[in-house]
């Protein structure tokens, strides 16, 4: 089923610290927030807290579109994903992996995958999508890839604190059958170090990016 994703992949997604206009040594700075304010960046971790959710983000207008998603992306077109919306989160975010040791997120951080975004005709309008509660993109991630739809519920437990969304992936190419094998189970471990969870936690310091300018992306 890989190798079958792997060729279907006619998309591929730029690794972001490999870019030449990226590894361009003196105006560093600039080039990397040019970089970034041309693309639309993804990211989603794999966060083993009290309960273990993937952290969902959108790069857009300066911050990060930012939902927890407890059961994690699925290619099967009829698995409506639960996607808890959470604060947006700050460009200065790293793609990264590390150990949280207190607060209310500590547990393991996992970089489990990363890439761009970009609309659906019909939803380039970012922040009206947002408003109106349904934006339609296409992910050119590592493993996320395809058309995929976040849909706000509009009827949600008022004692909940969050909004809710559903993530769902959009018939095309890349979307798998309900019978098909999890993504999640397929590519479990991290897009940076290639670690497990365990091995993550186990030495949390080491190789935390696959390379220092990668990590530093996001920062100004
Ligand atoms: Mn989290």
């Amino acid at each position: 089923m890989k190798k079958k994703l792997e060729n279907r992949n006619e998309i591929v997604a730029p690794r972001l610290g490999q870019s030449s206009e990226i590894q361009k040594g003196a105006d560093r700075p600039r080039v990397k927030n040019q970089a970034a304010a041309m693309q639309r960046l993804f990211s989603v971790k794999k966060h083993d807290a009290t309960q273990l959710h993937y952290d969902f983000r959108l790069s857009h207008n300066g911050v990060l579109l930012s939902w927890a998603i407890p059961d994690g992306p699925s290619y099967w077109p009829g698995h409506q994903r639960e996607a808890i919306q959470v604060k947006d989160h700050s460009l200065e975010y790293k793609f990264s992996e590390r150990v949280i040791y207190e607060g209310p997120g500590a547990g393991t951080v996992m970089q489990w995958d990363w890439g761009t975004w970009v609309p659906l005709p019909g939803y380039t309008d970012v922040d009206a999508c947002m408003r109106n509660g349904l934006l339609k993109f296409t992910l050119l991630g590592e493993k996320l890839k395809g058309s995929w739809t976040l849909a706000r519920v509009k009827l949600y437990a008022r004692n909940r604190p969050n909004v809710i969304w559903t993530l769902t992936k959009e018939q095309d190419s890349f979307a798998r059958s309900e019978a098909a094998r999890s993504i999640l189970e397929e590519a479990p471990n991290s897009i940076i170090t290639g670690r497990t969870m365990k091995e993550i936690a186990e030495d949390p310091n080491k190789s935390k990016y696959r390379d220092k300018d990668q990590g530093k992306l996001f920062e100004e």
